[in-house]
């Protein structure tokens, strides 16, 4: 007997479980329990094909059917996701969604890449494009009513992220989706910080949830890869169209690692979580840090909003040092801690995000993003710890050695 896709796609399963469960090949005697790799760029045709078949790899391949179909079953889809070369592919593929001439409400400290992105298709003259501060929800509200005047229904995107990268503001994602579709806009939400551990967006409403599957759902800082998620089957077949059509599609083995690496997904969240909230306690003390930017945190804007709406708070924390030179002087002081852009993976990274030309200018200079992995959190905080310290110049250099004077640590 063999488990459909449909009988795991409406077990009821608890997320922990689906990304243990789903997307595994048919229950047959001798049949492996994981999905094989499938290297083919074509397929037999002993007839001629029809709706659905596979016929070329652009347009479909075995290997990208577990990890769309779990993927689909942890967003709570009832479809399955559509994967893509990479989060900024699905983004692109997002985006075609927008008619010509309508226009996008964009947060203003949405992913850098996203916001270039729409800034490009806009200097176009593809659409206008529209930020906003996405955690003031009246003044969203207030731009969706303003260009609901202008553009007709299907014209206008509301696009979400939250928590935002790097900033980690908390979006009213439900309320800011029922505003928007009362002006008949459509609405789209980046997961990528949250991932569907701590968050579904498509159970709030949102017609289209993207991922950067790069970051915490592969999990491994080893693939760059995209998805989207819909519970509108019209929808889906327009991105579906878009991916075949523009050829921003995944490679096999890049899409074989992601669904690995979605196993532990759980496991994974649930250690980067307990680290980041423990982290982000003790920088608020920790004398070199202005300010700690961490939906955990009860004394963070966001707290309340994330608690309510969350099943958790996230691996990413966010601190302000008192100026760039402090702030880059702790990524390079830091000795466990991984000097790199990028997040989500197994090993923890730390970057000075506005050394990005992109960044949106708004963002602090000082600000500082860690992305928590899964090491020892003793030797994680003891790492930032004395890389704080050395920075701040509150944990002098041994002179004569050259070496970091450990002794002059005091005890926390
Ligand atoms: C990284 C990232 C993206 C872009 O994904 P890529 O896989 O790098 O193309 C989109 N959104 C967020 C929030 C991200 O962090």
């Amino acid at each position: 007997m063999t488990t459909s896709r449909e009988d795991l796609l409406h077990a009821g399963l608890a997320p922990d479980t689906l990304t243990v469960a789903a997307g595994r090949p048919p229950r047959e005697h001798d049949a492996p329990v994981n999905a094989p790799i499938v290297l083919s760029t074509t397929y037999h045709e002993t007839r001629a094909p029809v709706q659905g078949d596979r016929v070329y790899a652009r347009g479909s391949n075995p290997t990208w059917d577990p990890f769309e179909e779990a993927l689909g079953a942890l967003e709570g889809a009832g479809l399955p996701a559509l994967v893509f070369g990479s989060g900024l592919g699905a983004a692109a593929a997002a985006l075609s969604l927008v008619p010509t001439g309508g226009a996008v409400v964009m947060p203003r400290h949405a992913y850098a890449g996203s916001l270039s992105l729409a800034a490009d298709l806009a200097a176009q003259g593809r659409f206008e494009l529209r930020t906003v501060d996405v955690a003031d929800t009246a003044g969203v509200i207030e731009e969706l009513s303003a260009l609901a005047a202008r553009f007709d229904a299907g014209q206008v995107m509301l696009w979400l992220e939250s928590p935002t990268n790097p900033m980690l503001e908390v979006a009213e994602l439900a309320v800011l989706t029922e505003a928007a579709h009362a002006t008949g806009a459509i609405v789209v939400a980046d997961n990528t910080f949250n991932t569907p551990i701590v968050h579904r967006p498509l159970a709030s409403g949102v017609d289209v949830v993207l991922h950067s599957v790069t970051k915490w759902l592969a999990g491994h800082s080893d693939v760059v890869l995209g998805a989207l998620v819909t519970t509108d089957p019209a929808l889906r077949e327009r991105l579906l169209a878009h991916r075949t059509l523009h050829g921003a599609i995944a490679g096999p083995f890049e899409v074989w690692l992601a669904l690995r690496g979605l196993r532990t997904l759980a496991l994974r969240m649930e250690r980067s979580q307990a680290t980041a909230a423990s982290l982000a306690h003790r920088l608020v003390d920790h004398p070199g840090v202005r300010r700690v930017r961490y939906p955990g945190l009860p004394s963070d804007p966001g707290h309340a909003r994330a608690a309510s709406q969350f099943d958790g708070f996230g691996g990413i924390v966010s601190i302000e040092l008192d100026d760039v030179e402090t702030a880059d002087a702790l990524v390079a002081s830091v000795r466990l801690w991984l000097p790199a852009t990028s997040l989500g993976g197994v090993e923890s990274l730390i970057e000075r995000r506005r050394r990005q030309p992109a960044e949106p200018k708004t963002v602090p200079e000082a600000l500082v993003r860690l992305s928590v992995g899964i090491e020892n959190p003793e030797d994680l905080w003891a790492d930032l710890d004395k890389a704080l310290r050395h920075a701040s110049g509150r944990y002098p250099t041994n002179t004569t050695t050259g070496t970091t004077d450990t002794t002059e640590v005091p005890a926390r």
